[in-house]
């Protein structure tokens, strides 16, 4: 069976905030160290991302948008050690399928850069282009072949505050880049970059939310947590001031979601969630991110152990560890 059966395919483009999602993490992975997102309209008009990363060769950039094009993994084995943010080659292809794209990239050691125009009909041209070092992808038009596709986004407001929220996960997970978003020409987000998790808390969820946060360190030879959950205190009905990443990765999980909670016993009113800004990192081989078509969910082993390190993380971090 060949790998690309292997890995479970999808709807990756379901709205402006998973091109976003798709296009910053393909900066992350090109080691980009600035990345610049700028939205027209509510991102069907225009989403721009630029970035100072590695860039793609002549040959690679007209490759990039062929289904299950990718640089990242060769093997079956290279699934089990995933540490990229994508792997399946699969984004590029989905975007410029609904989209019409121009990519410009240029290598550090290459004299001139590359410009690849496509559509849902294909590569429309590809040719020289003089640029910066890094890549920058223009989406226009997005969900212009698929009315229907765009009758089910809601409204700007609601679709922006994804893009926000899709920026914000990543700036906290990558907190060595600088990411700038900026909607219709007004900055709405900069990111500083190399700040520290709490400054960056502060910066996107404001002062009072950060006061109100104890750290959280755990070590154990099955993984490491670190990070910040708030005292009892503040609490919300739902999970927007939860935010995790394994290995680098922003990640949705009732498992950890439902663990955390466990380690406040019963400091917490009913239906009320802690904020949760944890970082774990886990061997890949104990976490399958091959359960989602946007990746945003994972599966891990050792579930039981690591609900029980969790709830005693909390604990700890609670002073509540010799009660
Ligand atoms: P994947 O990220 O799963 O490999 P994508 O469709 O997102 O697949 O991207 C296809 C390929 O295009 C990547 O493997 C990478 O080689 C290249 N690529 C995409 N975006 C960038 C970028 N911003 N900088 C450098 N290379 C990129
Ligand atoms: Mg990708």
């Amino acid at each position: 069976e060949s790998t690309i059966n292997k890995i479970a395919a999808g709807e990756v483009i379901e709205r402006p905030a998973s091109v976003v999602k798709e296009l910053i993490e393909n900066s992350v992975d090109a080691h980009a160290s600035e990345v610049r997102v700028e939205i027209g309209g509510y991102g069907t008009k225009s989403i721009l991302v630029v970035d100072n990363g590695v860039g793609m060769s002549h040959t690679d950039a007209s490759l990039a948008f062929k289904k299950h094009a990718t640089s990242k993994i060769n093997t079956i084995e290279d699934l089990d050690r995933i540490l990229t943010m994508g792997f399946r080659g699969e984004a590029l292809a989905s975007i410029a399928s609904v989209a019409k794209v121009e990519l410009v990239t240029r290598q550090e050691d290459s004299i001139g850069g590359t410009k690849v125009v496509v559509d849902g009909s294909g590569i429309r041209n590809i040719s020289s282009a003089g640029t910066a070092v890094g890549t920058s992808i223009l989406v226009n038009d997005l969900f212009y072949s698929t009315p229907a596709r765009k009758k089910y986004l809601k409204s700007a407001r609601t679709e922006l505050s994804h893009i926000i929220d899709v920026v914000s996960r990543n700036s906290l997970a990558h907190s060595d880049v600088s990411f700038t978003l900026v909607i219709d020409g007004k900055v709405s987000l900069r990111s500083p970059s190399s700040a520290k998790m709490l400054d960056s808390i502060v910066h996107l969820y404001g002062a009072d939310v950060a006061r109100s946060l104890v750290p959280l360190e755990y070590e154990s030879d099955l993984l490491t947590i670190s990070g910040y959950i708030s005292k009892p205190e503040l609490t919300r009905s739902g999970k927007d001031l939860q935010v995790f990443f394994i290995n680098g990765r922003s990640i949705f999980s009732n498992q950890i979601s439902n663990a955390v909670r466990l380690g406040y016993y019963t400091l917490l009113p009913k239906g009320r969630y802690p904020a949760a800004f944890l970082n774990f990192i886990i061997d890949p081989v104990n976490v399958d991110v091959n359960v989602h078509p946007a990746k945003r969910e994972v599966r891990l082993s050792h579930e039981k152990e690591i609900e029980a390190m969790v709830i005693s993380a909390v604990e700890d971090a609670l002073g509540r560890g010799s009660l």
